[in-house]
């Protein structure tokens, strides 16, 4: 989707710190960093949210969070901790509609998430 902002920074269109990349996945680091580590992993392919999922896509996905593990080996931040975050949607504040995994970690989390 060329208007959409994380299909153009997968496709290296628009500036980004990209932290890993392979045929189907892109992992850049947060322009608005909420956590030391602030990394977004998304699919190259353009699906707007979780709701949007089709059947045969959930190996896909599950590379989405093995690869989101591998990063935050990465960072250092596996033994201390990290939080996965999809936001989906108006209610849990979704800005970008290209699906994507954040990672968050190098510091203490609340819960419940507001
Ligand atoms: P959402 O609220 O949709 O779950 O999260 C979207 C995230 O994308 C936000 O944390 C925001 O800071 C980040 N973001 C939005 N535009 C850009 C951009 O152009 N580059 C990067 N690196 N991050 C972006
Ligand atoms: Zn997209």
């Amino acid at each position: 989707m060329a208007e959409c902002i994380f299909c153009r920074i997968a496709a290296g269109e628009v500036p980004s710190t990209i932290v890993y990349e392979d045929e189907e996945i892109v992992a850049f680091r947060d322009l608005s960093p909420q956590a030391p580590t602030h990394i977004l992993i998304i699919p190259r392919k353009h699906v707007p949210s979780v709701s949007d999922l089709e059947a045969g896509e959930e190996a896909a996905m599950g590379r989405l969070l093995r690869v989101a593990g591998e990063i935050a080996a990465k960072e250092g931040i596996s033994e201390s901790g990290y939080r996965l975050v999809v936001n989906c949607g108006k209610d849990a504040g979704q800005a970008v509609d290209h699906l994507h995994v954040h990672l968050l970690g190098g510091r203490r989390m609340g819960w419940p998430p507001g």
